[in-house]
């Protein structure tokens, strides 16, 4: 089965509020001013990632392009579409 999972380094988040005006499900502001993606696992320092079922699949990539540091990352199995 394909996996599909956001990669999200949040070290390098500017705080536009983007991502979590477009999916409150998956993003939030957080009192630092950098954003958290919900329920996700840390996998480095500051690094991110959590699965989601390919029909969620366009949503999550409307919201990776339009973070404009390109900080969120979407994987589909090992390779990197955006
Ligand atoms: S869209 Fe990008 S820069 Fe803006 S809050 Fe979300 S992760 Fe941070």
């Amino acid at each position: 089965m394909v996996k599909f999972k956001f990669i999200y380094d949040m070290e390098n988040c500017i705080g536009c509020s983007s991502c979590a005006a477009l999916d409150s499900k998956n993003w939030k502001m957080q009192p630092n001013g950098k954003s958290s993606l919900k329920d996700s696992k840390e996998i480095d320092a500051e690094l991110f990632e959590k699965e989601f079922p390919e029909e969620n699949l366009d949503k999550n990539l409307e919201t990776a392009r339009s973070c404009p540091v390109n900080v969120i990352h979407i994987h589909k199995d090992k390779n990197k579409i955006i």
